[in-house]
């Protein structure tokens, strides 16, 4: 994969669940129970903190569309 994924991490909304921050549920639906697979980094607004996050592939990455 072509290493063209954007170096500032997506920024969000403080107004996800913590696990999905933790990389423990989909980002985008919360599935627990699915193979989970890395999906990029986003930071809460208001925060530094740059978060791990991974999706169930229910979307490719996370890009706020
Ligand atoms: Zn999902």
């Amino acid at each position: 994969m072509p290493d063209t994924l954007s170096l500032a991490p997506t920024v969000i909304d403080g107004r996800v669940s913590i696990v999905r921050l933790h990389g423990e549920a989909c980002f985008d639906c919360g599935a627990v129970n699915k193979t989970l697979r890395e999906a990029g980094h986003v930071v809460v607004r208001g925060s530094t903190r740059v978060w791990q996050i991974v999706t169930c592939g229910c979307r490719s990455k996370a890009n706020a569309v």
